[in-house]
């Protein structure tokens, strides 16, 4: 049984998103999503309004963030060579979720306050790249960029300053030039690793999915392996990026482990000709809190 109820990753303006909260839920509704998750990168700071906005639409809100970690496993470089790239991402995204968290209680608390240097270790790190574009001649204005992003400042906001600034054309331009993993003005900024950062989410509750493992260019086998011996609950096959084949063989490989697997449009807005939701996910893989959330899940499907 397959279902397009669910949307487990999408961005708001707190992070790198286009849209504020509210207009993210609205999106959501208008697309027939039914169960959402807000996944701004390392930053909780939407769950109050998204929860108070999932409510108003009938939508059923799990509490989620997108952590920034080290990478898990070394590229594959014959995956690398077969795809034309010379370097997979210099980290990997790990999706948490809190499907039945208490807002506010000892763990809400207990997991922000393990967030927050994640989310403030970006500012330091931006200063830096700033300071080096401004030594190969491109100043731009370091609270400009501030204030275009809202709780997690990050490169897309750099880059849309260097258009602003004439300097480069498109964000993509940006990445591939300058400020691109690798490129010139990149600057790493403390990460943790994907182990620590599963202990921090099961000790508030909650679950870990590791995200686009597409962009990672490892073995399908060798990423479910690494999943199950890191504490990693889930796999997010289902991701809008992925070809219909690689969802199929990720998720061949992780439901003959065992494990669960997720779906997300990783919606980052309309500007990016991005549109949330529609994103079949087999039923009977999701995580099982997830799948608890939404009680009306078997009627739904029978219905769609
Ligand atoms: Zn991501
Ligand atoms: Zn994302």
């Amino acid at each position: 049984m397959w279902t397009e109820k669910f949307d487990l990753h999408s961005h708001s303006t707190n992070s790198d998103g286009q849209h504020p909260v509210e207009d993210v839920a609205q999106m959501m509704s208008d697309s027939d999503v039914h169960c959402w998750s807000l996944t701004d990168h390392d930053t909780i700071s939407g769950w109050d309004t998204a929860r108070t906005a999932a409510d108003t639409h009938g939508l059923v809100f799990i509490p989620g963030v997108e952590l920034t970690c080290m990478p898990g496993l070394q590229a594959d470089v014959n995956i690398l060579e077969l795809r034309n790239q010379e370097r997979a991402s210099d980290s990997w995204h790990l999706l948490a979720y809190f499907p039945t968290i208490e807002f506010h209680n000892e763990q809400h608390k207990q997991f922000k306050a393990w967030l927050a240097p994640l989310g403030e270790g970006r500012i330091p790190r931006m200063m830096a790249m700033v300071e080096k574009l401004a030594e190969l001649g491109m100043p731009v204005d370091f609270d400009a960029v501030l204030a275009r992003a809202g709780d997690s400042v990050g490169r897309p906001h750099l880059a849309d300053e260097m258009i602003k600034s004439g300097y480069v054309e498109t964000r993509q331009e940006a990445f591939d030039k300058w400020i691109g993993d690798g490129k010139p003005v990149h600057i790493t900024r403390p990460k943790p690793s994907i182990v620590e950062a599963c202990a921090a989410v099961h000790a508030a509750g909650g679950i870990t999915s590791l995200a686009h493992p597409l962009y990672y260019c490892i073995d399908t086998d060798a990423l479910v392996t690494f999943c199950l011996e890191s504490g990693v609950d889930a796999i997010e096959c289902f991701h809008r990026s992925h070809s219909d084949a690689y969802r199929f063989q990720l998720w061949s490989a992780a439901k003959d482990s065992g494990l669960s697997v997720t779906c997300g449009s990783d919606f980052h807005g309309m500007m990016y000709n991005q549109t949330p939701g529609r994103m079949a996910v087999p039923t009977a893989t999701l995580p099982l809190s997830i799948k608890n959330s939404m009680p009306s899940l078997d009627e739904t499907v029978h219905q769609s």
